[in-house]
């Protein structure tokens, strides 16, 4: 891992989230602190399908909007289902809380001012992006099977779409799972070869000779980003693993399954 500046932990009225050194728009990683989710989904939870009521999960989102220097408003996100779909988005697409998805996708970009791009994860790893010269930003689900699918390609070219450059974009590789906690067979290491062409370095190990592999999900995606076109310096990487932070985040190894989901936020300003 080569160094990176480390991400900000900022906090308003209770509510703790994140910020990255390498995105100039107002944008954020919420953890599960400063929301009003009792019980197991204590307290900043924003999934709509995980037992909460609708009612505390509004409020977390206004105190989320609240927390972002952002106007209450209907959020832009999807139905993600761990494949490479990226939407481009508009006004049109935002959502209003507990109405059907209209689509799936696990990455959305946009170029509309103001229109807050959410994407979920409780493990999975979050990356932001934005191309400041070309105002143009996306949130992106980087679950295993997402990434080694190559989502990031997809984005960048949806990004691309909209007028961005892969030499100005800068990424923010957010809190998730990380080599120390994330176990795997070989299917995964494998396609994680496949992807980047064997320019593999610290993605993965073997543990001994078990037939597991520990996997490096953020190294994964820091990797395919510069083959992709990004300079190194304009990518920042979490150093939070969420399954050892479990009390600062939600994390579905950690809890078996018993969670809150935390955002990451991104809005072209
Ligand atoms: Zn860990």
């Amino acid at each position: 891992m080569e160094f990176s500046k480390p991400f900000a932990e900022m906090s308003y009225k209770g509510l703790v989230f994140m910020t990255a050194p390498t995105i100039p728009f107002t944008h954020g990683f919420t953890t599960r602190w400063g929301g009003v989710s009792e019980g197991y989904l204590d307290s900043l939870n924003l999934g709509e399908n995980r037992g909460d009521t609708e009612e505390n999960v509004r409020e977390n989102y206004n105190r989320v909007f609240e927390a972002l220097g952002l106007p209450e408003q209907k959020p832009c996100f999807t139905k993600q289902v761990h494949k490479t779909d990226v939407r481009i988005v508009t006004d049109e697409d935002r959502r209003e809380l507990y109405t059907p998805f209209a689509y799936e996708a696990d990455g959305i970009v946009t170029k509309v001012k103001g229109l807050p791009l959410f994407c979920f994860t409780a493990d999975c790893i979050p990356v932001l992006l934005c191309d400041p010269v070309a105002g143009v930003a996306g949130a992106i689900h980087c679950g295993w099977r997402s990434t080694v699918a190559d989502i990031l390609s997809v984005a960048i070219a949806k990004m691309t779409e909209l007028g961005a450059q892969a030499e100005n974009v800068c990424a923010a590789i957010g809190p998730g799972i990380e080599m120390c906690c994330y176990e795997t067979d070989a299917e995964v290491p494998e396609a994680i070869e496949k992807l980047l062409g064997g320019d593999c370095g610290d993605a993965y190990f073997a543990v001994g000779d078990t037939g597991k592999f520990m996997v490096d999900l953020k190294e994964t995606c820091r990797k395919r980003l510069l083959q992709l076109g990004l300079k190194s310096g304009n990518i920042s990487v979490s150093d939070e693993c969420t399954s050892c932070n479990s009390d600062k985040y939600w994390s579905h190894r950690a809890t078996k399954g018993e969670r809150g989901s935390q955002a990451a936020v991104i809005v072209v300003s």
